[in-house]
């Protein structure tokens, strides 16, 4: 039955099902990645924050080392001179994210080719927003560079974070490698039958993320005229990240409003923001009512 999925999948993407892992969630492919290729107390990954925690749960889990290269404060890119000195011979995997959870922008892709071909482990791409960016993934890259994993997931822009149907892309040694670690039946058939469904709907689909990058903006330009805001970064995301002058009571005060955003002040290099989900077009009109409304 996976090969049903695959097998959409397959058209959709244009790679052929030799180079498509399916997960029970990306965060499957992401544990997998650690247990493939990364020894237990001796290997080490690079992440680069802040970016998405699952990377560091999953290093932590399966007791691989994590060093962190912070990317570059307010572009939020690459630290790429930091990330090639900071490799060493037990490093396996550099994990991207593109476009970045919580920051919203995408990577340049000088900067990741140049890790690409300078890196001799495994570069994983999480493109789990990508639907949402103002450009294209990098799976035509797979023909380029056989040590890119990317990751894509049915959590987001198809809102079917419950399904747990996340995919991988990558050469076929590296998806050999996935399918014999993975649990045979790592994906129940109704998640699969519904994933069928989904995939049969890109119309759909595609019009919901086109409303929300339409929204996205216009609240980018609302909550920039907000006293309290010091700064509204580029989204490539369903998200935006906000500065504010006071992130714990603005938090506080939607709380007190039923309106529930994420609080990403005491993340590294995002002291002062929140991270705002774009909602339908009533939810986003309520939260700006509300924030006028905030003094
Ligand atoms: C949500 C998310 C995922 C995980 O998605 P699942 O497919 O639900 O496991 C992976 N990477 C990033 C950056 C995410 O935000």
């Amino acid at each position: 039955m996976q090969l049903a999925v695959k097998e959409k999948l397959s058209k959709i993407k244009g790679l052929p099902i030799e180079n498509i892992f399916l997960g029970n969630g990306s965060d499957e492919a992401i544990d997998i990645l650690f247990r493939a290729f990364c020894n237990p107390g001796k290997d080490n990954v690079i992440v680069c924050p802040p970016t998405y925690g699952m990377y560091e749960v999953s290093a932590n889990i399966n007791d691989v080392g994590v060093l962190k290269v912070p990317l570059i404060p307010e572009t939020f890119q690459l630290d790429e001179a930091t990330i090639l000195k900071s490799i060493n011979a037990t490093t396996k995997l550099i994990f991207i994210c593109c476009p970045n959870n919580p920051t919203g922008n995408g990577v340049a892709w000088n900067s990741i080719k140049s890790i690409l071909e300078k890196f001799n482990g495994i570069v994983v791409i999480d493109e789990a927003y990508i639907n949402f960016a103002s450009y294209k993934s990098l799976i035509p890259e797979l023909l380029n560079y056989p040590n890119v994993v990317i990751l894509q997931t049915l959590s987001k822009a198809w809102g079917l974070a419950g399904l747990r149907v996340g995919m991988a892309f990558a050469s076929e040694p590296i998806i050999d490698v996935f399918n014999k670690i993975k649990p045979p039946y790592n994906i129940n058939v109704v998640s699969q039958k519904l994933a069928l469904d989904a995939l049969d709907n890109m119309q759909q689909v595609n019009s919901w993320i086109k409303q929300i990058v339409e929204e996205r903006e216009r609240l980018r330009k609302e909550i920039l005229q907000l006293f309290f805001v010091e700064k509204v970064y580029d989204s490539e995301a369903n998200f935006i990240l906000v500065k504010v002058e006071t992130p714990e009571l603005l938090y506080y005060y939607l709380t007190q409003n039923k309106i529930v955003i994420r609080d990403r002040s005491k993340v590294m290099l995002c002291e002062g923001c929140l991270r705002i989900t774009v909602g339908t077009k009533e939810e986003n009109d309520l939260l700006i009512e509300t924030l006028k409304k905030y003094k």
